[in-house]
């Protein structure tokens, strides 16, 4: 027997998944978009649909970062805000200048700094540079704008911790300490805005070659120790943050909420 045409309706959304991919029409804010991971990430989500505020201390760098986007995608809104996301009243004074503009839908809470002392040496000045801006800084971004999207019911952020605030490393105990902090943040806001329509999810990148660990990856030993440690063998390539990112703040993601996804070619399952 042939089944009616009503039971062979399927939804618009299973024979056309990729739709759900798409950020167009969207605005998202990213911090650190300076160079890097988030510079990265706000050209990934431009090329995906979405309107960018770029946002971080560095203007010549974000404007650079600006002209990219338009030269590839002249019809998107592209807004440039200067930021020490150190200091809470400057977090409040750029959410104010970027909501002038408009409404956000998606944050990338990815600015972020790590120095590598010894744990005993580490002084009261790195401690508080790390943890204010890794930890205090994500926290009122997060806190800022996703109190915005409460207000209006619908949002997501994408907070970007570290493997290293999931697993234990052999250097940088104040980063470890900050980015677990991310982590268990990330569930926690999940918890409080879920039933108010704002998904919050992480992601966590082992290796990607940046000016934060470039010089690291210069040293033949250190790289050696990395990729025996990596399943995949190799470092991440930047694009490979894209498509995670867009994931989690797109409509694909609708049902994740607190979760911090490990792009890191399978370091973080390496038992042995
Ligand atoms: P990066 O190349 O050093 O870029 C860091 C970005 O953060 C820059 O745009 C910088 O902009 C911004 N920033 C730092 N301090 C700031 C402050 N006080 N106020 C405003 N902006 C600030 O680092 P990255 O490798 O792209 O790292 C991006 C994120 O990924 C960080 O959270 C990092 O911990 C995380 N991560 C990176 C790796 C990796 O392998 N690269 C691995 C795990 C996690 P300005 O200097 O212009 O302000």
């Amino acid at each position: 027997m042939h089944s009616s045409n009503e039971e062979n309706q399927v939804p618009s959304t299973w024979t056309n998944p990729l739709a759900m991919f798409s950020l167009a029409g969207k605005r998202a804010v990213v911090t650190g978009a300076s160079r890097g991971i988030g510079r990265a990430l706000a050209i990934g989500l431009a090329a995906a649909g979405a309107d960018v505020a770029l946002v971080a201390r560095d203007e010549a760098a974000l404007t650079a970062v600006q002209d990219v986007i338009l030269a590839h995608f002249p019809q998107r809104k592209v807004s440039v805000h200067i930021c020490d996301l150190q200091q809470v009243d400057d977090i409040t004074a750029v959410a104010e200048a970027i909501y002038s503009l408009g409404a956000v839908d998606i944050l990338v809470n990815n600015a972020g700094m790590n120095i590598r002392t010894p744990a005993v040496d580490v002084t009261p000045a790195e401690w508080q540079a790390i943890v204010d801006t890794d930890l205090r800084g994500a926290f009122f971004v997060a806190q800022t704008f996703g109190r915005r999207m409460v207000e209006q019911r619908a949002g997501n952020i994408v907070n970007i911790s570290s493997v290293g605030g999931h697993v234990a490393l052999r250097t940088g105990v104040v980063y470890a300490a900050a980015k677990a902090g991310v982590i268990q943040m990330t569930k926690v806001l999940a918890i409080e805005w879920g039933k108010h329509g704002v998904r919050v999810n992480g992601i966590g990148p082992w290796y990607f070659n940046t000016p934060l660990t470039a010089e690291l990856l210069r040293r033949p030993e250190y790289l050696a120790d990395i990729l025996a440690r990596t399943p995949l063998n190799r470092v991440g390539e930047l694009q490979e943050l894209i498509g995670p990112t867009i994931f989690l703040a797109s409509e694909a993601a609708s049902y994740v909420t607190g979760q911090t996804l490990y792009v890191d070619g399978g370091m973080t399952i390496y038992g042995f």
